[in-house]
């Protein structure tokens, strides 16, 4: 995208990291109203929001299985509730500023949010709602970042906004290497035959058949959020 492109819905992808802050395995409040104002400036062009949310802040599946018995299936049905607490968290957030909100989880959880319905998710965006998919795609093995590619496809997003703590791709480990150097821009086989670690094969994969570009860019930064839905020129892009 160049500046003067509009994204007219876009699916951002706020990992648990980056919800993390400074809170190392919890939330922090400053991110989630960071994201709330940030959003909220953008909605008001018409802009259409929608968010996937991690959960890696609370609990990560793979990281977990094994560990005292705890089969891989089990662990990343807790991994999937971890996200829906900060679904609900950032909610809460937006909502206190008055932007409506809306939670689709993946498996019910009727108590506490909407079921996924595709339709309805579209028709929460159209009337100028934000939506948070919660719980992933529903299923064990996979991730909030596949979660965010298929999302995307569903409901005709037109980019995967990913926010992460790093400015975005680099060509080799900015802690290892301090020359290392930010990358503008990436081809989707750039990221699957060079090890760049920016998101699982699954997800990228997703994206390349859909031809679904990926911003990967710096949640810390002010104001990046808002550039990136706008289609500023933000961290690295990587598309066909
Ligand atoms: N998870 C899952 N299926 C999904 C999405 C997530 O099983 O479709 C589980 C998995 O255990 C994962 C955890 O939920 O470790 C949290 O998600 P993720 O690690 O993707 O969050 P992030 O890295 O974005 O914070």
């Amino acid at each position: 995208p160049t500046p003067s492109h509009r994204w007219q819905r876009v699916l951002l992808k706020v990992s648990g990291e980056a919800l993390a802050g400074d809170h190392k395995e919890n939330i922090d409040p400053k991110i989630t109203m960071a994201i709330a104002r940030e959003v909220a400036s953008v909605t008001r062009l018409g802009i259409e929001v929608a968010i996937v949310v991690g959960g890696g802040n609370i609990f990560r599946g793979a990281s977990w299985a094994g560990c005292s018995g705890l089969d891989r299936s089990s662990a990343d049905y807790i991994g999937m509730l971890a996200t829906v607490m900060n679904a609900i968290f950032l909610q809460a957030t937006m909502e206190s500023i008055g932007i409506p909100t809306r939670v689709q989880t993946a498996f019910r959880m009727s108590e506490v949010a909407e079921p996924y319905i595709r339709r309805r998710a579209v028709r929460h965006l159209e009337k100028g709602r934000v939506v948070i998919f919660a719980a992933g795609t529903g299923n064990p093995f996979f991730t909030t970042d596949t979660a965010a590619a298929l999302r995307c496809a569903e409901i005709n997003a037109e980019v995967v906004l990913k926010a992460t703590n790093v400015d975005g791709v680099y060509d080799e480990d900015p802690k290892i290497n301090p020359n290392a150097r930010l990358l503008d821009n990436l081809s989707y086989l750039d990221v699957t035959t060079k090890d760049l670690s920016v998101m699982d094969m699954t997800a990228i994969t997703l994206c390349q058949e859909n031809n679904i570009p990926v911003v990967v860019f710096n949640i810390n930064k002010p104001g990046n959020i808002a550039k990136a839905i706008i289609g500023e020129r933000v961290g690295t892009l990587i598309g066909a």
